[in-house]
Parts: C-alpha cells; structure tokens; sequence
C-alpha cells in the first residue's frame, strides 16, 4: 500500500518536464529520496511540512539545519506528492542543498522510524509463536523443517516482501513421534526422557527389559566375550554423574575443600568412563551397532548438559533398535539401581517414522535494489535446528531478528540503493550445509556481496563484531555502526580486522569464499550450558528485549551497507603465522557442502 503510493508519486515526479527535479536537487542518490517520500508518506508528514519554523524537525527530534526552508508553490508538487495536500509545501532546506546534508537528514530519519517500528509494532513475539509454538523443532529432512521454509515464504508474501524456497539438496527423511519411558520395577516411575534423533521406533510395540551398564572389560576382545550380555536389554553407555549441581550452584553454598573434593572425584570418574569406552575397541558409531547386533533392546545415554534440567539431544547410531537419552536424575536411579544388583526394568515406546529422502531447502526474501541491484546486502541466520526443544534460541532468534529486520525495512526503506537479501540456511547443524550449497550455487550474488550480517549464538544483544580477516573492514563496519543508536552501539566490542572464522556458522561459508561476511554475535545468557542443542531451548528463554535491539541493530547496518556510496574492500589482511608450526597463517577454504544427508 505504502509503497504503491511512493511509486506513483516518484514517477509522476520524474515525469515533470519543467521541473528536472533531480538535477535541481542535486540528489546523492535517487533511492535516498524514494525512501525519504515514503517515509513522509508513513509518518503522515504532508501536515508538519506545511509549518513555516523548524517544528518539523523539532518533531522528528532532529537537529534543524543551517539553512533557511524553501517554498515550493502547490502547483509544482500537487500532482506528484499524492499525500501532501496542503497548499504551500515546505521541504527542508537540507533535502535540497546537497548531498551531505541530505544523507545526514535521511539516516537520522530512517534510524529513527527503525527504532520506533521495532519498538512501536514488534511482530517478534508473533514470529516466535507461530515458529516455535506452533511448528516447532526443525530438524532437516523432518516436515517441520518444510513447513517452517512454508510459513516464512508466506510471512513473507503477507509483508510484501518476495520469497521463495530454494532447494539445495535431499536428506534423510524423518519424523519424531513419542518417545514413552518408564521404570516398571523395583517399582513404577515414568522416566523424563526422548529418542535421540533419527533413532528407529519400536513398531508400534512396548518394549520392557533389564537395564545393563557397559561393562569395564580389559580390551577389545574381553569385550566381545562380554557382548552377548545385552541380549534383550537396554544398555547404559553413560557415565553416572556424581553431582546434579552445576558448578556455580557448588561455587555459590560449597565449601572450597568440597568443591576441590567433588572437582577431583568427577575427573576421576570422567578418565575412568572415557578408559571404559576406549577398551571396547569400538567408536561410538561402531559400539551403537555391535551393541545393536548382539541383541540389544535399546541404547541408553545421558548427555548432561552442566546445568539442572539440561540435556544435549543429538543423533543416534543405531539402524534398528532405539536410542533414548533420559534426565541425569533418572540415568542416576537406573545406574545405582542396576549397579547394586536389584535389576530395574525399564519399558520404552519410541514411534517415529522414517520418511525416505526428501528434498532440502534454503528460504530467501528479496527488496530489490534501485541503483545497484546486483549489487547485495545480506541478512543470514540457519532456519534448522535440532529437536531436543524448538531450537528456540539455536537459532529461532537469530531467524526471526532477521525475519523482522526484513518486514521493518520494506516498511522503512522500501527502495534500498543495492538490493537486500536474507538467507535462512538449511542444515547448517550438520555442516553449513545450505549455506555453503548457496556460495556454490550463487557465484554472482557472492562475488557483489556489499556484506552479509549473520546471527546465531542464543538470543542474548549483540556485543561483539570482528572483521572475519579483511583488512579495512574497520573503515565501513564503524561507520554503519556510528548510526546505531548509543544505547546498543555501546554494548558492541569490535575487533578490527579480526581472523577469519573457519566455522561455526554460516557467515563462515562466505568468508571462506572471500565474500564479506560477517558475525553479530550475542551476549550468552548461558547459551552453552542451558540451551544449545539442549532439551530446554524454548520459547521461555528468549528476552525479547534484547532480540529486539539485534533486529534494530540488523536493518540499521543494512540500510547503511546499502547507502554506502562505495563498494566494500574484500582485501585480505596478512594472517599471523601458526604459533605451532610456524607456518604462514592460511585462510580458510571453501568447503562444498553435503548435497545428500543423512545416509552411510
Ligand atoms: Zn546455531
């Protein structure tokens, strides 16, 4: 709607023959102006332009310009300025006096209208509902992950904003579905546990067993002769934790000879469990199937996460019998139940449901540039997430600050000088995999990329930029930020010009191609305990206050990326050497992504 209006009043001003608009104005870029309208238009400005004192920027909360304010008679701009009614039309001084002045008016005007749609008409809270809530975890190859690439194209269209899924790849297929566990003897007791995932089901069966523990043989063959034990139980592969407490809950109310005491008993028990492993002669992959060939009923892990409540939910290696990972509390009863000898049982209903190969997708919105159109300025978060919760803050909040740093520039900046593009990467928790898929598939998009701005530590503000390596990364990157607004400007450390990041996530995929990419990365709130690829990583833990300042942060350093009258230097800054081996310090290299998951 807003936009329809602003193009119909751009053309009918461009048609104006006696006027020549542009040159009169000595414009430093047509899109600075396309946007300016648009905003008058939005913030209903055809009123306060007709003030003949500096009230206009008195409320826009501007400072007023060193010059006088110009009139404009009705008849020059009555056809063109749809929204602008009145008779007398006056425009800042500064829209006409050359483009210093005019850049300046235009980024305080648009940081601000920024700042007020995200604070004013957040769609944040939404977003993550219907993601999280209503889809939920998003696995790749599961159909929540299809359905979450869906709804965002649909999100979206509804914002005027084109979309479309882009496959890259096929991946196994697979759809979680309940995981029942229970104690049934020495008495009954449902466990808090779930089948890791693309573990097999149980068919439609329950199945009860005895529970066994790994057992601490001398070597390799010692435990081939132990193997045929499992038959028709459910075997523990993990340590027992000797504590429940994190450490800052001992650090809080233990005492220090408690603590060292607990410190040095867990890393006892630590080296002795990783010693158990390792005389099975097995991997972990190769242990699950020989485990899983002598007859085993299921595989039992307990992957803590250091914190109360945690567990890290990943894969399982089994192909026919299933994999749970139950709550440190309930692997604890189990343990000492089975280690004294009283025999607990346990019954177990896994029902997912293998889905064959499926094709994978990368979601991408597009606001097409008006002068520099193949030029690009990207906007990055992976969409996939494991499900062990709903990937709430790895990486819900990274997809929607993009998601609304997108619907608030549409609004905002509907006209963009290059054109804007944000990535929701498949499969990123399995290698970069989509991201890497589109530096392969889109050489021209990477080879004019102006920067890429990516998020994915946890929902927590954004305090920390680096230069991922290129050496005058500094100049541009504190200039964007030097329109941010101070009170999120001045939680960001910079680290200029940085190294290059080899992984981690997807920004690391255009660094590697040499393509400005770049982290926005976030303060903790105890990311890496309590909610990366954990059980807990849920809708409760987002602070949207903080989510917010990032989506703020986002479409203020793409509108400056995309304002800048250069093209951004990709020169490589000289790596220091490998401290090591001495050796000169190598750039990372680009790495082609897994096309086809999921399979041996
Ligand atoms: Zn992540």
């Amino acid at each position: 709607m807003v936009s329809q209006n602003l193009t119909n009043a751009t053309s009918s001003i461009l048609r104006l023959p006696p006027l020549k608009l542009q040159n009169m104005l000595n414009l430093p870029n047509l899109s600075n102006l396309l946007n300016l309208l648009n905003l008058l238009n939005l913030l209903n400005l055809s009123n306060l332009l007709n003030l003949s004192n500096f009230k206009t920027f008195k409320l826009l909360n501007l400072s007023p310009p060193p010059f006088p304010y110009i009139r404009r008679s009705k008849n020059t701009f009555s056809q063109s300025l749809i929204s602008m009614k009145k008779t007398r039309l006056l425009l800042p001084a500064a829209l006409l006096a050359g483009s210093v002045a005019f850049g300046q008016v235009a980024d305080s005007i648009i940081v601000k209208s920024i700042v007020k749609e995200a604070t004013e008409n957040s769609q944040l809270k939404n977003l993550a509902h219907e993601l999280l809530d209503g889809i939920g975890p998003r696995l790749v190859g599961s159909p929540q992950m299809k359905q979450a690439n869906d709804w965002a194209v649909a999100k979206y269209n509804s914002w005027g904003i084109p979309a479309r899924n882009e496959k890259w790849g096929e991946w196994r297929g697979w759809e979680r579905g309940v995981s029942h566990i229970d104690m049934v003897y020495p008495r009954v007791k449902t466990i808090e546990g779930m089948q890791l995932a693309w573990s097999p089901s149980t068919n439609g069966k329950t199945i009860t067993g005895e529970t066994i523990i790994l057992a601490d043989v001398a070597d390799s063959t010692a435990f081939q002769q132990w193997l045929p034990n499992v038959k028709g139980k459910f075997v523990m592969i993990s340590m027992c934790q000797p504590t429940g407490r994190p450490d800052y809950n001992w650090d809080e109310f233990g005492t220090k000879e408690s603590i060292e005491k607990m410190k040095k008993e867990r890393a006892a028990d630590q080296q002795a469990w990783a010693a158990r492993m390792r005389k099975t002669g097995l991997n972990a992959k190769n242990l699950a199937l020989a485990l899983e060939k002598a007859g085993a009923a299921g595989v039992v892990a307990s992957n803590w996460s250091n914190g109360f409540g945690v567990n890290k939910i990943f894969s399982a290696n089994t192909t026919k019998i299933p994999t749970i990972d139950i709550a440190l509390e309930d692997y604890g009863l189990l343990y000492r139940l089975t280690e004294s000898n009283i025999k607990p049982k346990i019954s177990v209903r896994t029902d997912s449901k293998e889905l064959g190969m499926v094709p994978t997708f990368n979601t991408l919105a597009e606001i097409k540039g008006t002068e520099k159109p193949n030029e690009y300025v990207m906007l990055s978060a992976h969409f996939d997430s494991w499900d062990g919760g709903t990937g709430a803050t790895d990486n819900g909040t990274g997809t929607i600050v993009m998601m609304e740093a997108m619907r608030i520039l549409k609004k905002i900046y509907p006209n963009p000088k290059r054109t804007i593009l944000v990535g929701h990467w498949g499969s990123e928790e399995q290698g970069l995999n989509g991201s890497r898929a589109f530096v392969e598939d889109h050489p021209e998009i990477v080879a004019n990329l102006q920067a890429l701005f990516n998020q994915d530590n946890g929902t927590g503000r954004v305090v920390n930029i680096g230069g991922q390596g290129f050496l005058n990364s500094y100049e541009y990157i504190t200039r964007w930020l030097s329109k941010v607004p101070a009170d999120i400007r001045s939680q960001i450390e910079t680290r200029f010009p940085g190294s290059p990041g080899a992984g981690g996530s997807d920004f690391a995929s255009f660094v590697a191609a040499g393509a400005p990419g770049f982290s926005i990365s976030s303060t903790s709130w105890s990311y890496g305990n309590y909610t990366w690829h954990t059980n807990r990583d849920t809708y409760d833990k987002i602070v949207f206050d903080d989510v917010r300042s990032n989506a703020i942060l986002a479409a203020i350093l793409v509108y400056m990326a995309c304002e800048d009258p250069k093209k951004t230097s990709t020169e490589k800054s000289v790596l220091p050497p490998n401290p090591r081996t001495g050796e000169p310090g190598r750039w990372p290299a680009k790495t082609s992504p897994t096309r086809k998951g999921g399979v041996n």
